[in-house]
């Protein structure tokens, strides 16, 4: 057997095994798979002695007995996990004939190894518990395999930073500790509890909410006992919040985690509400001075930023709770007074209730020192009681925990259209404000624009659903928003496109912001089996030196956004001039390309280049190849100006005018031919639009062309990363007789897995490989091989690229069915076709 055919299996990234499906004996197995089982001398052995070793005859999965049964024909995808590896392979297995005879192979692709996920396991020291990451695993695991009614617990101590500040930290590990392992022994054996953050466990529980109710009451209950055995001067207790996920009911982690996240809270909230009751109102002093309250230093920066912004600026002791407010915000919200403490309650009385609980569990987290930064929008009323949307940002600043000061800025957002409803965070109506604002202001001598965009998020909403899309968003928007500088404020101003301004920034500060975001996004994402891959390209601009006016600024940042998008995505690229040129020049050729669009198409052309037979010796069919030249009558080559037409959006409309034309053309050839093809390419772009089927449907009609001599040409890269909504799209048309052709095969990755999922009608193997066909066997081989398994699914193969007849008769052995290549002809005008078509015995 041909020694090159091994060769290419051996470079598949899966694993590969063909047996003699008469005697189940191994005739080859694939480096991948030889080197993971060790397989070095399995040749000639018999499949199930050597792969499943505990079994006395064929494998009772063993797919060989259907292929026999159905003629050798087609191919058979299935699952299968491996129990001794614990991992889930997708298998597929089909016959190829080799020399007259008949081989199985059977190729598996590892799809997820589920023992990893437990051999990471560890356990958290202070708690003695699962850690975070193993604790997640787990649950994530559960949440994918749910298959019985369960409950997610998170449980918060009470007062755990008053113990760790009068009674040392060794007392707060002690109550981790004792809390961690009391509740770890009443849980049954299919139940775990983990270590979530700080103070704050995660349990899962095997049990509906009254019993996992009874439970903790239980742990309560022996929690005190142990306190007061061991006479701790304290008391023990925590807050918890329940969900209970039924069967087979689906949710996502991070949804999961935030929806116990807000019950613990609402749960918090009341017993917060029982504790104020006992406190006394809100002192509000009148005969002080601030220093008696805030380190001077801080009092003078306070008094100088006051007086530098519109904004409210705010500070407090997080330790003493006194707030200061400047006398302007004392004013705009009719405040008690300019030093105040136990805030709460006099914001309780201006908040709009809809937004207090946000306001609220946004401020106990600070309070509770559970995070350091806090930003959140609301509604209150000002001293003329109208109700303003308002957004708060603040953060802690502390030395070695010691009076911990938190402080920032209320803005007014004036109109509530300034916010993004999707993910509460400022717009774009908001970020134009912001950008004007900031070039006029002389307090800001410098800042610097990111704008970000997510890569695929296309696909991601196209894969996974909108609402899912929506929720990437606002994760996003979330965990942008934890890692922004003070400084820096964050928009959304469209679909997947984030904004930044970051005042007083160098280069260096926006690449440093640009790895935080990736950071975050990739621990939130890729670090947690999340199976979705996150990416951000963004581009940067500077003011003043890039522009000094906002409109520039905002122009120059998109183009730098594009230059990291074109050069291959998930980069930043700061602006420099020289990316102009190459926009300039852009620019001008779409304009150019857009004037010959709106008159009528002139200066488009279409050439038709004949695909030869190898069987009938003659044109079988033809492909529509565009021709565009410039105002000048220069042409411009498809490969520059295709992808142009695509990035502005034009290519549906040239494709659809193409179309008309092509038929319009081939009408006349039918009456020589009646089975001559008409291939036309399409770009994926325009098969995902929404009308895409309608209107192909409609010209063919409109003219009533026959649709079984239409081939629409799809190329392979793309179709790699969207297969299965293009699939979805292509076989509604295949449905009323259309061809699909696979374009330029071989060229992008993973080919041999679309050739046995998608049924397309012709595979066209890509032009490279017909070079130096006489001395790389590899190239031969290659084409050799994908005849072959196209054939047996029934496909139909086309060769590109052929020009000398050298290479014509190095190719014919092999099966091919059609050639196109320059030795027959270049791609010739409408005119030069018809003498084409006639001529027969063309080589
Ligand atoms: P393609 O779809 O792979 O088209 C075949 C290309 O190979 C054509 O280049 C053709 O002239 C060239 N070719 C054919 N035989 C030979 C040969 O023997 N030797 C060599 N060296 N080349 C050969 P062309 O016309 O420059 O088109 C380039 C690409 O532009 C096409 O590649 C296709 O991806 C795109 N394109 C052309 N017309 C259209 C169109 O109407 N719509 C779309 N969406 N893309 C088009
Ligand atoms: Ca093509
Ligand atoms: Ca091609």
């Amino acid at each position: 057997m041909n020694q090159a055919i091994f060769d290419i299996l051996d470079q598949l990234d899966s694993y590969i095994y063909m047996t003699n499906p008469k005697t189940d004996e191994i005739v080859f197995v694939n480096k991948k798979m030889r080197e993971k089982y060790d397989l070095h001398d399995s040749i000639g052995k018999t499949c199930w002695k050597v792969f499943q070793p505990q079994m006395t005859s064929r494998c009772h999965f063993c797919k060989v007995p259907q292929l026999i049964a159905s003629n050798n024909q087609g191919r058979i995808l299935w699952h299968k996990t491996n129990e001794q590896s614990n991992t889930l392979f997708d298998n597929c297995d089909f016959m190829i004939q080799i020399d007259g005879h008949h081989y199985h192979i059977h190729q598996s692709y590892e799809v997820e190894n589920q023992l990893a996920l437990y051999e990471k396991a560890t356990y958290d020291e202070l708690s003695g518990i699962y850690n975070h990451s193993t604790g997640k695993e787990k649950l994530y695991h559960l949440l994918t395999h749910n298959h019985s009614d369960f409950s997610v617990v998170l449980i918060d101590l009470n007062h755990t930073k008053k113990i760790n500040e009068k009674y040392g930290r060794h007392e707060g590990d002690y109550v981790i500790h004792t809390c961690a392992t009391l509740l770890s022994s009443l849980l049954d054996k299919d139940e775990f509890i983990y270590h979530y953050s700080g103070d704050k466990f995660i349990i899962v529980f095997q049990r509906l909410k009254a019993s996992a109710h009874s439970l903790l009451m239980e742990a309560q209950k022996q929690i005190n006992e142990t306190c007061k055995n061991n006479k701790k001067p304290y008391h023990i207790s925590f807050t918890y919040g329940l969900v209970e996920i039924l069967q087979n009911k689906t949710i996502h982690m991070n949804e999961l985690v935030s929806l116990v996240n807000e019950r613990m809270y609402e749960e918090k909230l009341k017993l917060y509400r029982t504790e104020t009751l006992e406190k006394k109102d809100s002192v509000i002093k009148t005969d002080y001075t601030f220093d008696d309250y805030f380190d001077p230093h801080i009092n003078l920066m306070f008094e100088a930023l006051t007086s530098s912004t519109d904004d409210f600026v705010y500070m407090s002791n997080l330790n003493t709770g006194y707030f200061r407010y400047s006398s302007a915000q004392v004013k705009y919200f009719n405040l008690p007074g300019e030093l105040v403490h136990n805030v709460l309650s006099i914001w309780k009385n201006i908040i709009h209730p809809d937004d207090w609980q946000k306001f609220y569990l946004s401020n106990m987290q600070i309070v509770d020192r559970k995070t350091d930064y806090h930003s959140v929008e609301f509604r209150a009323k000002n001293a003329n009681q109208e109700y303003v949307w308002l957004r708060c940002r603040g953060r802690v600043f502390s030395h070695d925990d010691e009076d911990p000061i938190f402080a920032g800025i209320i803005t007014v957002m004036g109109r509530q259209n300034r916010i993004d409803p999707l993910t509460q965070i400022p717009n774009h109506a908001q970020f134009l404000k912001s950008l004007q604002q900031k070039v006029q202001s002389p307090l800001i001598s410098t800042f610097s624009i990111m704008l970000i965009d997510i890569d695929e998020f296309k696909s991601i909403n196209e894969i996974y659903l909108r609402d899912f899309g929506d929720y990437i968003l606002k994760e996003v928007a979330r965990l942008f928003q934890s890692v922004l500088p003070v400084t820096a404020e964050l928009f959304r101003l469209e679909k997947d496109i984030f904004a930044v301004i970051y005042e007083n920034s160098t280069s260096q500060d926006i690449e440093n912001l640009y790895e935080d975001f990736c950071k975050i996004l990739f621990k939130n994402y890729n670090e947690r089996n999340i199976p979705i891959n996150l990416s951000i390209s963004a581009g940067s601009t500077c003011f003043p030196t890039h522009g000094d006016n906002h409109e520039l600024l905002r122009q120059y940042c998109e183009i730098a956004l594009q230059s990291a998008k074109e050069n291959g995505k998930g980069q930043l690229c700061h602006f420099t001039p020289s990316l102009l040129t190459d926009k300039e020049n852009k620019l001008k050729l779409i304009k150019q390309l857009k004037d010959s669009i709106t008159h009528n198409f002139d200066r488009f052309e279409l050439h038709y280049q004949p695909q030869v037979s190898t069987q009938e010796r003659c044109v079988k069919g033809v492909e529509v190849l565009l021709r565009w030249k410039d105002p000048h009558g220069h042409p411009v080559s498809p490969m520059t100006f295709i992808p142009i037409l695509e990035e502005y959006d034009c290519i549906q409309e040239v494709t659809l005018w193409i179309l008309k034309k092509a038929i319009h053309d081939a009408k006349d050839w039918l009456e020589i031919n009646p089975d001559l093809s008409i291939s036309i390419n399409i770009s994926v772009l325009h098969i995902l639009e929404d009308d895409f089927y309608q209107s192909i449907i409609n010209i063919i009609n409109d003219n009533d062309f026959p649709i079984q001599n239409l081939i629409l040409e799809v190329t392979e890269s793309t179709t790699a990363k969207n297969i299965h909504l293009l699939l979805d799209r292509l076989t509604h048309l295949q449905a009323q007789g259309l061809h699909i052709a696979l374009d330029d095969f071989g060229t992008g990755y993973s080919s041999l897995n679309i050739l046995r999922t998608a049924p397309f009608h012709i595979v066209k193997i890509d032009r490279t490989f017909v070079k130096n066909l006489e001395s790389d066997d590899y190239n031969q081989t290659f084409i050799q091989f994908v005849t072959s398994i196209a054939h047996h699914v029934h496909m139909k193969v086309c060769l590109e690229g052929v020009e000398i007849m050298k290479e014509l008769e190095l190719v014919l052995p092999i099966n091919l069915d059609y050639i196109q290549g320059y030795l027959f002809a270049k791609p010739l005008p409408a005119n030069e076709i018809k003498p084409l078509l006639l001529k027969k015995n063309l080589f």
